[in-house]
């Protein structure tokens, strides 16, 4: 994983993404929701303007998730602004896991955002959110490595 840089841009999100994130997590628990993120390159960091739920086909949805495949494919065909990927950790912090990690060599150049949700207990409705960079840099062989590198994420005011 990246250091983290102190002149990261910031991960900005539409008030009625977060809330419609925090709605299918909670739809999905005890399993993992996930789903894809549109939006758009911005003055001032990426913006992520409507998220994209699809359905968790994972043969254990209460620990991995795999977006049901058409729905995967109709959104990368027909999305021109897909910019990132999400899905949510019903049972742990919103951090990337070792599967996480590995599940990133799956993702197209389109990705560049991978958000990670948690239920948040206390009020309920929105989620503990993690954003991050997806970095893929050249390696020794020739091949990409792949990093996440944590970015702040501000929520825009409705
Ligand atoms: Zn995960």
């Amino acid at each position: 994983m990246a250091a983290f840089q102190g002149n990261v841009q910031p991960i900005r999100l539409k008030y009625s993404v977060q809330q419609a994130l925090g709605k299918h997590l909670l739809s999905c628990y005890p399993q993992e929701a996930c789903g894809v993120l549109l939006g758009a390159a911005a003055a001032g960091g990426m913006l992520i303007d409507t998220y994209v739920p699809m359905r968790n086909v994972a043969p254990d949805p209460l620990h991995t998730f795999t977006p049901h495949p058409e729905e995967w494919i109709n959104v990368l065909y027909n999305e021109p602004t897909l910019i990132g990927l999400f899905h949510s950790h019903p049972h742990s912090e919103p951090i990337p896991s070792v599967a996480d990690y590995k599940g990133l060599t799956a993702l197209g150049p389109e990705f560049m955002i991978y958000l990670i949700g948690a239920p948040r207990t206390e009020d309920g409705h929105s989620p503990l959110l993690n954003g991050f960079y997806i970095e893929r840099l050249p390696n020794e062989q020739g091949t990409l490595s792949l990093g996440l590198s944590q970015a702040p994420l501000h929520v825009l005011l409705k």
